[in-house]
């Protein structure tokens, strides 16, 4: 099947008499006649749901969906994107362990790996963009776990050099996980570029309409983690499973179903049946939204290039852009999704003003609904961060972020142009 109509059909297939549409399952637990049948379902001999933190029916619908769109061998859904990269990264860290991620990361993420994770003892080891596979090569040990970047970095907007990234951890025979939220699948499939591991925050664009914050981690099915040193944990007997080694047991599948039965069973961050039904839904008209959010930013970036009050835009989706061969390379028909970013004349001051010139842009702390809206990172999601981070993250202090909807392309142009004509 196409793209198309795997975000349409996948995921739920009705049997006779069962509902077209995917029910939402909201029992915490599942009932058995026997408690032989119980016991084997913990011992996971035999497959089935118990209890909802770690497994339900409509979770799994959505799982296989976006399993299905990437082209893994298996999801597990979480109740954020950011609970889908701690999971994520904690199923193939320990303390004492360190991993290398790309510095135009989300800013949730960067704190997380900046500063809890180093709490934790794991420590992460930044790249810039210019970093070289050399450069990379020397922050490598015996206890880096993986490589960490974005498709396209939020809000940076920079695009992930796969080649360069795929090529050193390959060489080192080490996992590369890649955050696809502002690509989606639609536009990317970052397992044909060498990912073996994919996050979501379904909150963006899978949901896509701004209900339902959540995760997804999917398991490319493409490493090899058995015998390999780098991960003990898929190696060894687990005490907890009866001496079952993920690695050879778990199969191609290994690393979802650690990061299942062990992960999630013991930090509890799944998602809630009601959020994974809406976010099923969304994903739905995901073919249809994403070229629409792209050709929608296109027209935006490039009436904002003209502008007077504009000091740069940073599109990948422009011919100019420095990005612009990446995203040829890595998205389809070189869309290059709804996020827009450009520095405001005025630095911080200009930056408020113009939101508040705004009339169709809301102001909110999200990106990728399909209604448009606005944010000023430095003064919010990156608050945080010091004036050097900021810069080191890729969003300087006069950074607008526009999430371009699927509004008409008109009325889009026209309320950002008219916003600043007034500054
Ligand atoms: C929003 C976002 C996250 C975090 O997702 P939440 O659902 O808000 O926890 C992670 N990565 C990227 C690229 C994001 O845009």
């Amino acid at each position: 099947m196409k793209l198309d109509t795997k975000c349409v059909q996948s995921g739920y297939e009705p049997k006779n008499g069962e509902p077209r549409v995917a029910p939402i399952v909201q029992s915490t637990t599942f009932a058995y006649d026997t408690p032989e049948e119980m016991g084997d379902l913990f011992d996971l001999k035999k497959p089935g749901y118990f209890y909802t933190r770690l497994g339900n029916p409509t979770l799994a619908n959505l799982e296989e969906k976006i399993s299905a769109l990437e082209g893994g061998v298996g999801a597990l859904a979480t109740s954020s994107g950011m609970a889908a990269t701690t999971l994520a990264i904690l199923n193939l860290c320990d303390a004492g362990d360190n991993f290398i991620a790309s510095s135009e990361i989300y800013g949730g993420t960067y704190n997380l790996f900046n500063v809890t994770l180093g709490r934790l003892g794991i420590e992460c080891k930044f790249v810039n963009k210019n970093a070289t596979e050399e450069d990379i090569e020397k922050l490598i040990d015996d206890k880096t776990r993986l490589i960490f970047c974005e498709t396209i970095a939020n809000p940076a907007g920079t695009i992930a050099d796969f080649d360069k990234y795929s090529k050193v951890a390959k060489k080192y025979n080490m996992v590369l996980m890649v955050d696809n939220t502002i690509s989606t699948p639609y536009l990317c499939r970052p397992f044909n570029f060498g990912a073996n591991v994919i996050v979501h925050a379904s909150t963006k664009y899978l949901d896509g309409h701004a209900t339902s914050v959540g995760g997804v981690i999917v398991d490319g099915g493409n490493f090899e983690y058995y015998g390999n040193p780098r991960y003990p944990r898929f190696n060894e007997q687990d005490a907890s499973y009866h001496g079952l080694v993920f690695g050879k047991d778990g199969s191609k599948g290994a690393y979802i179903l650690r990061a299942r039965v062990i992960g999630m069973r013991d930090i509890g961050a799944q998602m809630a049946p009601f959020n994974a039904f809406l976010t099923m839904l969304g994903t739905e008209t995901l073919h249809l939204r994403m070229p629409r959010h792209s050709e929608n930013a296109l027209a935006l970036a490039k009436a904002l290039k003209n502008h007077k009050n504009v000091e740069w835009v940073k599109y990948a989706g422009l011919s100019d852009d420095e990005d612009h061969k990446k995203a040829n390379k890595y998205l389809d028909n070189g869309y290059a999704a709804g996020m827009v970013c450009f520095g405001v004349k005025g630095g911080r001051e200009a930056a408020v003003k113009f939101q508040k010139n705004l009339k169709l842009f809301k102001i909110v702390t999200h990106i990728a609904d399909s209604r448009s809206c606005v944010l000023h990172p430095a003064s919010t999601t990156h608050r945080q961060l010091s004036e050097e981070d900021l810069v080191a993250a890729g969003v300087p202090n006069n950074l607008v972020r526009l999430s371009v909807g699927t509004e008409n392309a008109d009325d889009i142009v026209n309320d950002v142009i008219n916003a600043l004509n007034k500054l």
